[in-house]
């Protein structure tokens, strides 16, 4: 029979491959081996990406390209702004962006009485709770200029300052390349300045990931005990942790390499937390996914971000990337939603 006889001669086939990409791996040509610890695929640390001055006419463009690339971040709201764009404020949250204090209307606070700081920040806060839901419990103030009484203000209203670590200079003209290009120096932990309102920073959006991606790290949320970039917490907002992130629910997931050959490997991720769920994965170029199974598939326009949901064939998925010549990195899990 047809079936008996072919069976064999594609094992065959299937076991010199295998002696083939053991032969190259001996030859010198670097490969990562084939058991590639989960922890490769998962976040080794966090960042903060902050977006400043919004909520504005353009933040829902700057809102699709954070979801389109898998990211979440840090808004600092300027209060009368959220006051004249309320639904915007609303969408930032829809989208998983968490929403901070950066002053009623962008004034230089250290030059304020601390009556004029109380009251400037506290309109600020009830603004953004208004529109949001979401008490902030962050600030960043205007310029960065700061001192005692204007911290122990914010502090008194539950809001701990945030400045930043690294300044992306897009506020100062900064070409895409130098953005991506500060985005590049973040460490573990560690916050960048970004604006709402720049098309340069928008543009910079997909690189950064990309960049983060291939050092392991991911955007997460900032603490407001300690102001450094931490895993989110799931709850979607530092200020209102029962607020449910979209779709309804977090899940995990967890990517692991069981085959690993000269030219591609396959990531096999598994779902724990929901049955019905969506992860996005982010891949570094020039790595290209060539074969997929158990879930439904779909790409950003740049190749680079993979969205999966589940199509009611369990709770594990999996894809065969091609190297193309980047034999190191491996995808990254940005996100798991359940719904
Ligand atoms: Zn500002």
């Amino acid at each position: 029979m047809f079936g008996k006889s072919g069976s064999p001669r594609r094992l065959g086939h299937t076991a010199r491959l295998a002696v083939l990409a053991t032969a190259i791996a001996m030859g010198g040509v670097a490969i990562a081996t084939a058991a590639v610890p989960s922890s490769a695929a998962a976040c080794n640390g966090y960042v903060g990406l902050t977006f400043d001055d919004g909520p504005t006419g353009s933040t829902t463009a700057l809102l699709n390209v954070l979801r389109d690339n898998g990211a979440r971040a840090t808004m600092f709201n300027v209060g009368q702004n959220v006051q004249n764009n309320r639904s915007v404020a609303q969408a930032q949250v829809a989208a998983g962006m968490w929403v901070a204090n950066h002053s009623w209307n962008h004034a230089h606070m250290t030059s304020m009485s601390q009556a004029q700081m109380q009251s400037d920040l506290s309109q600020t806060n009830s603004a953004i709770q208004s529109a949001t839901g979401v008490r902030p419990q962050l600030f960043r103030p205007p310029y960065g200029e700061t001192n005692s009484t204007l911290q122990s203000v914010a502090s008194s209203l539950g809001l701990r300052q945030v400045i930043w670590d690294v300044d992306s200079q897009d506020w100062n003209g900064a070409s895409v390349s130098a953005i991506v290009s500060a985005a590049g120096r973040l460490q573990n932990g560690q916050v960048i300045l970004m604006h709402d309102g720049i098309q340069n920073t928008r543009d910079a959006i997909p690189q950064i990931m990309a960049n983060l991606s291939s050092r392991n790290l991911c955007p997460g949320m900032i603490s407001p005990s300690t102001g450094r970039a931490v895993a989110p917490d799931g709850g979607g907002n530092p200020g209102n942790p029962t607020t449910p992130p979209p779709g309804g629910g977090t899940c995990t997931a967890t990517a692991s390499y069981p085959n690993v050959w000269g030219d591609r490997y396959n990531t096999s991720v598994t779902v724990s937390g929901a049955s019905n769920w969506t992860v996005v994965v982010g891949l570094t170029s020039p790595q290209r996914v060539t074969t997929t199974w158990n879930g439904t598939f779909s790409w950003d326009g740049g190749g680079t971000v993979m969205t999966v949901r589940s199509n009611g064939s369990g709770n594990t998925f999996g894809f065969t990337t091609m190297m193309n010549g980047n034999s190191a990195a491996r995808p990254q899990i940005r996100s798991c939603a359940a719904g």
